[in-house]
């Protein structure tokens, strides 16, 4: 075992040997060139600070959403639009251009043809680690510098992430997903005055990519790379497109993030809904809610809370193991009466008692869902 790899923790012998075999199947995080972008973007656009890391792990989850599908597949099922005269691939069922939040824009195919051009995100494993990789490095921007942490390399293991600060162990659970995603697009010049379902071949031509429902682009050199497409070099080359014209890109998507969320909140149907990665209903009836709003997650993720207290924290002599959830789009509260009086339980074990939930750590609200007070240390606000 390296140096630097180690949390050491002095406790009971059972604690002590917990802690030890999750270090066994745990590696330091290692971060990418997505969190130096996003510090320079937050440079510039103080503005969008709240909503800014949840905006930018969707905007990078559509990136590798893309790498992911365009690594497995030579072709992609796309929306031929005649007005852009290029093929869209996108992850909604919409045209991603003339879909706008003013009605009379809006292409609405019927729901076989939606059906038809919605299947180009990667399997629901890939998806997973890509959205728990973003929300854990985007997360380390408004964490302390000191804290550690740590992956899970074994998947079928019930800690998905580990968080050390002094003498403190936090074991989170991870569960995010997607709001809004950007989507790509190749030049195709067919001669058809409607929206088209086809394939099309993404080795050829360059291609761009959009804010949907905007007019904003922003292009990628992409030419005939595709057999070795890498996920870095791919993304590391819409970094440099998104970094021209003065962040112009990502300001919009960013914008257009923030009108999407704001519909999301108010439970509101207007058009914009479309663009959404996971249509518009409600938390109860959807198993497509972004963040941590869905109730099969809930659900999930209370039980993991459960087991983090049976299975690590009754174990502590100290009272230094902690529990909860990462998300990068926390609770909505109003729309969601699942958490209501239960996340802030304290469930009593002997004398000892401990919050079910320490905390829920999300990248838009990141401090409005500490249960535990102990656990502010962590943060860097
Ligand atoms: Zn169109
Ligand atoms: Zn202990």
């Amino acid at each position: 075992m390296k140096g630097g790899h180690k949390f050491i923790h002095e406790c009971s012998e059972a604690c002590s040997h917990k802690m030890e075999s999750l270090q066994q199947i745990s590696k330091p995080f290692r971060k990418t060139e997505i969190s130096s972008f996003v510090s320079r973007y937050i440079e510039l656009d103080h503005h969008a600070d709240d909503f800014v890391l949840s905006a930018m792990h969707d905007l990078f989850s559509g990136i590798q959403y893309f790498v992911k599908y365009a690594k497995k597949n030579s072709t992609c099922t796309t929306l031929y639009c005649p007005i852009t005269k290029s093929s869209h691939i996108s992850f909604i069922g919409y045209c991603p251009h003339c879909s706008s939040l003013e009605s009379h824009d809006v292409w609405l195919p019927n729901k076989n043809e939606r059906n038809a051009i919605k299947k180009n995100k990667p399997q629901s494993d890939e998806i997973g680690t890509i959205c728990s990789e973003i929300s854990l490095e985007l997360l380390m921007l408004i964490l302390k510098e000191e804290i550690e942490m740590f992956n899970i390399t074994d998947r079928v293991h019930d800690v998905d992430a580990i968080i050390k600060y002094n003498h403190m162990i936090s074991l989170w659970e991870i569960k995010s997903s997607p709001m809004f995603l950007p989507s790509f697009e190749i030049d195709n010049l067919t001669e058809s005055t409607k929206h088209i379902i086809g394939d099309a071949n993404w080795s050829e031509g360059s291609m761009k990519m959009r804010v949907p429902g905007t007019k904003s682009t922003a292009e990628i050199s992409f030419s005939h790379e595709s057999s070795d497409l890498q996920l870095e070099s791919f993304q590391l080359r819409c970094i440099k497109a998104m970094e021209k014209d003065n962040f112009q890109f990502a300001k919009d998507f960013v914008q257009q993030w923030i009108r999407n969320y704001s519909e999301f909140i108010s439970g509101s149907h207007s058009n914009l809904k479309f663009l959404r990665a996971g249509g518009s209903a409600k938390t109860d009836d959807s198993k497509n809610q972004p963040g941590i709003n869905r109730t099969d997650d809930l659900k999930k993720a209370s039980y993991q809370l459960l087991k983090y207290t049976g299975h690590y924290k009754a174990l502590c002599s100290k009272g230094n193991i902690y529990g909860g959830i990462i998300t990068n789009l926390g609770p909505i509260a109003s729309r969601d009466p699942y958490f209501k009086g239960i996340y802030d339980l304290k469930i009593v074990q002997g004398h000892e008692n401990s919050y079910l939930c320490d905390a829920i750590l999300s990248l838009d609200s990141p401090v409005a869902h500490l249960y535990n007070p102990d656990l502010r240390c962590i943060m860097d606000r």
